[in-house]
């Protein structure tokens, strides 16, 4: 058997969160230090939740060691994560996520995992949210990376580690809605499939990172199959 790695980005790829992450961000960042978050002026697309505090601290003019602050912000950022998520609507799964996850798990040839610049646990309470979280027993995040690449490289290490076989590299796809997702998929010598569903990035955007595949969504689950390889 012919083993396939698919490698989801969250954001703008399997589900939308409707501004939720970003008003827990500015929540926190208000009730910790006391001033406007600076969500909004930084772009948090496709970057890790590491990069994304650096610029937020240093627009807001937060001083001091970042890894304590980053430890800090996190805990409390979870905390109005999870309740956002619970009283404000808005967060939703995209269309053909769950019809494609379902294909793919019962596939045993296909194996999934998360590659995200989210910190672990902001994946875990988002996909928890949507119902997702049994499709994705291992996963890269954001807990210590700076580049997305790290994520997905670990992704990858992990998966091995998880599912106890190895992924060839042009069987291991990276899926996402950001040139930052092509190109650490293209870094790590991965096969890189872009979607045009995060609201920031254009087909035309996206085509420019030559990812292997693009595709306007990920509706038509047998083309996802299909253009992956995983259908031959
Ligand atoms: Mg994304």
């Amino acid at each position: 058997m012919v083993a396939h790695l698919f490698i989801f980005d969250i954001d703008g790829t399997i589900a939308s969160f409707g501004g939720i992450t970003g008003r827990a961000f500015n929540r926190t960042f208000e009730q910790l230090y006391d001033r406007p978050g600076p969500w909004g002026k930084v772009l948090p697309h496709g970057r890790t939740d590491r990069v994304i505090l650096r610029e937020c601290f240093a627009v807001a003019s937060v001083d001091g060691d970042f890894d304590a602050h980053f430890r800090m912000f996190i805990e409390t950022y979870l905390r109005n994560l999870s309740e956002s998520l619970q009283t404000a609507s808005g967060a939703r799964v995209l269309p053909g996520i769950r019809e494609l996850f379902e294909r793919l798990d019962s596939n045993p040839s296909a194996f999934l995992a998360l590659g995200t610049g989210n910190v672990e646990r902001a994946a875990r309470v988002k996909l928890e949210h949507l119902g997702l979280n049994p499709f994705f027993p291992v996963g890269g995040f954001g807990d210590n990376a700076d580049e997305r690449k790290e994520a997905i490289a670990d992704a990858v290490r992990n998966a091995t580690l998880h599912y106890q076989r190895s992924f060839a590299p042009e069987r291991s796809w990276v899926i996402g809605d950001t040139p930052y997702d092509i190109e650490a998929g293209q870094a790590l010598g991965l096969r890189t499939l872009a979607v045009a569903t995060g609201g920031l990035h254009t087909m035309d955007d996206l085509q420019r990172a030559t990812p292997d595949v693009l595709l306007e969504n990920l509706a038509e689950t047998e083309r996802v199959v299909r253009v992956t390889g995983l259908g031959r």
